[in-house]
């Protein structure tokens, strides 16, 4: 679970909250600014924000709006207003705005603490549809769909930043035979297996997805062609040399590779990337299979 991160420059009114939220076991960072909230955003993951604010009758979407690393604050992540200006046109302008709920000060501690729990809850179950949404059950690997949206904003970034982004699309060998040698279970358990293997050897911010039956593509961030192209053959040669199933001896997997590196394959369209990818990939399988084909 994330963390609560409470807003706010009143010393007397953090006591009260933090005490709150004691009752329900849970922490909260505390920032006296917006600059400190922007702080915390970037390096934990955020629950709920809550924000108190005092007598100012300046609408707290307005400043999370003029920052845009804070824009998930009342669309993914719920908020929870704490004020003493009751004027009901402001209230009712922060709700429409996003905020989820508009506490008054002082409160009830116990019906804060619940409150704060309630939307926890339903923060938690949302996240979990989220997850369900964008894994492919079978390898746990991330699905299509959820790989498409991402290397859209990936891509973007690196344009953006100027830092490199490759994107390596890899297939299992003769799989076909496996799955008629050994079984479609057995052909099921490789899948599984080469994706935790694969996905060992990633960076964290990298992204492994099911592309489709038995091809998977790999996003290496801020990676360029010869970074991508050792990983690759570290992914191969540990995929060859893992034993699918102990009594079976002759059960080698191999796989192929082929990788697209921005900047070097100017593409102007995530199509185009992949499909450099790809191509490499088709060179790979015709070159004789168990390769790495990137940039030349
Ligand atoms: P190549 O080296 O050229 O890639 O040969 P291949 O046999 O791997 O290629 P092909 O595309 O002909 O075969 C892919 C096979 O993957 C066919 C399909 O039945 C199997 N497959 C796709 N999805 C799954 C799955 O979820 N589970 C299992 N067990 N097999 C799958
Ligand atoms: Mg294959
Ligand atoms: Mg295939």
């Amino acid at each position: 679970m994330g963390e609560i991160l409470l807003i706010t420059a009143q010393g007397d009114s953090c006591e009260a909250v933090l005490q709150a939220l004691e009752t329900e076991g849970v922490s909260a960072k505390v920032a006296n600014d917006w600059k400190q909230a922007r702080n915390v955003f970037s390096s934990t993951q955020v629950d709920l924000v809550m924000v108190d604010q005092g007598k100012s009758s300046m609408p707290v979407l307005d400043l999370v709006g003029a920052l845009p690393e804070l824009e998930p604050i009342g669309v993914d992540i719920p908020l929870i207003l704490l004020g003493s200006n009751s004027a009901w046109e402001l209230r009712a302008r922060e709700l429409r705005a996003g905020a989820t709920d508009y506490v008054d000060m002082p409160f009830a501690r116990e019906e804060l603490s619940a409150l704060v729990a309630a939307r926890l809850r339903t923060k938690n179950r949302i996240d979990r549809l989220k997850s369900d949404a964008s894994v492919d059950q079978l390898t746990g690997a991330y699905n299509r769909r959820y790989l498409d949206t991402q290397i859209t904003s990936k891509l973007g970034e690196a344009r953006r930043y100027g830092h490199p982004l490759s994107c390596a699309i890899m297939d299992i060998d003769r799989f076909k035979r496996i799955n008629d040698t050994w079984g479609h279970q057995m052909g099921d358990s490789v899948l599984k297996g080469v994706a935790t293997l694969t996905r060992k050897l990633m960076r964290e911010g990298d992204l492994l997805a099911r592309y489709g039956g038995e091809e998977f593509a790999l996003v290496l961030n801020h990676t360029d062609a010869l970074g991508a192209a050792i990983l690759g053959k570290r992914v191969l040669s540990a995929i060859e040399s893992v034993r699918f199933a102990p009594e079976q001896d002759e059960l080698i997997v191999t796989i192929s590779m082929g990788i697209a590196t921005f900047p070097n394959d100017d593409a102007e369209t995530v199509e185009e990337f992949i499909q450099r990818a790809d191509e490499r990939l088709y060179r790979a399988k015709s070159g004789g299979r168990n390769r790495v084909v990137g940039l030349e």
